[in-house]
């Protein structure tokens, strides 16, 4: 796999969807130069939402993550590109927007934590997990951006 083929796994939560913050974030993703391959507008089942925040069982704060990501329509997204997981974590800003710095999507757009607007996979491994479980195979449409060539150097 070339570097340029990695990817990870972006969902916009059902804030974004409710406070009109869908065309930024996208926006925010494509100016820097990633390349969409996956998009979908979808309600999560519990079970989705479970398996998903699975690392957090049993924490305080789990059962309201559970409630609110599956309380509205979620943009699941695949976004592909050179270190485009930790650069997502960049853009994305700290987990608490309190304490995001300005200039990422949490810092400049959100408050609160149980209400921080947007979720990235931690690693390539997450990613993997988090694309299987959100995608089917036929739903990540691969492309060559016409912009390829003043994106990357080679
Ligand atoms: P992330 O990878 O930056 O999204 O953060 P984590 O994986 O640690 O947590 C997953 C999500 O759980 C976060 O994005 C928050 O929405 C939520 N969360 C994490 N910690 C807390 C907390 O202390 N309180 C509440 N209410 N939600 C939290
Ligand atoms: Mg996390």
């Amino acid at each position: 796999m070339s570097a340029q083929q990695e990817r990870t796994f972006i969902a916009l939560k059902p804030d974004a969807v409710q406070r009109n913050l869908v065309g930024e974030v996208i926006r925010r993703f494509e100016a820097k130069g990633f390349k969409l391959v996956g998009l979908k507008l979808v309600k999560p089942s519990v079970e989705t939402a479970e398996e998903h925040y699975a690392e957090h069982k049993g924490k305080g704060f789990y059962k309201g993550l559970v409630d609110f990501i599956t309380s509205g329509p979620v943009v699941a997204m695949v976004w592909q590109g050179k270190g485009v997981v930790a650069s997502a974590r960049k853009l994305i800003g700290a987990t608490n927007p309190l304490t995001s710095e300005p200039g990422t999507i949490r810092g400049d757009l959100a408050v609160d934590v149980g209400r921080n607007v947007i979720h990235g996979s931690d690693s390539t491994d997450s990613a993997q997990r988090e694309i299987s479980l959100w995608f089917k195979e036929g739903e990540i449409a691969d492309w060559t951006p016409v912009s390829n060539a003043w994106v990357y150097e080679n």
